[in-house]
């Protein structure tokens, strides 16, 4: 490869070339690419995907409204990889051992022709688990083509079911029962199982629980309660406004009793339990207070294709520089496999005070 790319990602302290760590990793015949592990053991299976920096909800610990406003300088078009580049990047994923992805954004459903990019990536295998994370605003227009283009399951952000808490916290007055309608659509239209992400922050929506519970008990569908976390650099994080996981298990368990159930797979991000009374399961994730750091085999590649090993990552590696250079498929390969192998983020075991202050780059830009 002739074409040197700066290692772009900050944590790096030595000034190490992405060229170089290239060719370290570079495997040699009748090695399997698959066995890749990063410094802590870890192998890649998740690779999530940001499609657009854009969003039209304006969620207060996302993308806040005096951050995120009119003149917020959002990525120009010509940044943005396009769907044959992220297919292609996809593609060396898989070959490394990804088998799930999941489209991000962002909200993914406003990338034009998203249905397009959903059926390139079914084909690089059928067995792929190809997923996305949408607020729901658009999904009713838009479920049955998702389907048809090859997508299995949808999770919607959905943060209470109370509409003035919901137009609260979107913060552009969007209705609760639009997105209601949008996980109907996606139901009827056969993306199952469907889960709801409910972000919980104290004095906020904490009273919204049960009530999510209750409605989507009985339904198929997995509300998954998710603990306030420090991502991104403007969403004014404290620790006093996490309703932990064990809270959030103890309310729930008193109106509907509820107990632990074995996660399906290893690295399963959400615990999981089920009512008593068999009406389906809910999950929480404890981002905070119990780090899942040791099981995290997600990758994230960025709107405008840098990868990241971390959600809470300074900065990525530019993998459009090396894309847009012209290089081969193994070499893009091989980049991918240094990025892996030099990864020993744990974030989530670490986090204080101080590193939640700390820069990092914003979840609407990476994906959640
Ligand atoms: S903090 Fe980083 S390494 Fe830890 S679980 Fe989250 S994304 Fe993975």
């Amino acid at each position: 490869m002739a074409k040197v790319i700066p290692l772009t990602d900050a944590r790096t302290r030595d000034a190490r070339s992405l060229d170089a760590l290239v060719r370290e990793a570079a495997f040699g015949p009748g090695q399997d690419a698959r066995d890749v592990a990063d410094q802590r053991g870890r192998r890649l299976h998740d690779l999530r995907i940001s499609v657009t920096d854009r969003c039209n909800f304006r969620c207060v610990y996302c993308m806040p409204k005096d951050v995120f406003g009119r003149d917020y300088p959002f990525l120009p078009h010509a940044e943005l990889l396009t769907f044959e580049e992220i297919a292609r990047v996809a593609r060396r994923f898989v070959e490394l051992g990804v088998r799930k992805i999941r489209l991000t954004g962002g909200e993914p459903l406003l990338r034009r022709g998203v249905e397009r990019l959903v059926e390139m990536l079914a084909a690089i295998d059928p067995g792929l688990d190809i997923t996305l994370t949408t607020n729901g605003a658009i999904l009713e227009r838009k479920a049955r083509d998702l389907r048809n283009a090859g997508l299995k399951r949808v999770t919607v952000s959905l943060d209470s079911l109370d509409d003035a808490t919901f137009r609260a916290m979107n913060d552009v007055d969007f209705p609760v029962a639009k997105v209601l309608e949008g996980i109907e659509a996606a139901a009827a239209a056969g993306l199952a199982p469907i889960k709801i992400n409910t972000v919980v922050k104290r004095g906020m929506n904490e009273h919204s629980i049960v009530p999510l519970a209750r409605r989507f008990r009985g339904s198929g569908h997995i509300v998954r309660f998710i603990e306030f976390m420090d991502v991104g650099a403007t969403n004014g994080w404290r620790m006093d406004e996490v309703v932990t996981a064990a809270e959030i298990v103890r309310v729930i368990d008193r109106e509907h009793p509820i107990e632990a159930v074995d996660a399906n797979y290893s690295g399963e991000v959400a615990e999981r339990w089920r009512y008593l009374d068999g009406a389906g399961e809910i999950g929480v994730i404890a981002s905070v207070t119990q780090a899942f750091c040791r099981d995290c085999t997600r990758a994230r590649l960025s709107t405008d294709g840098k990868v990241y090993t971390c959600l809470f990552a300074n900065d990525g590696f530019d993998l459009k520089g090396l894309l847009r250079s012209g290089v081969s498929d193994d070499q893009l390969r091989n980049a991918i496999v240094a990025i892996w192998a030099q990864r020993a983020d744990r974030y989530s075991e670490i986090r204080s005070a101080a590193t939640a202050r700390a820069p990092k780059v914003e979840m609407s830009y990476i994906g959640g």
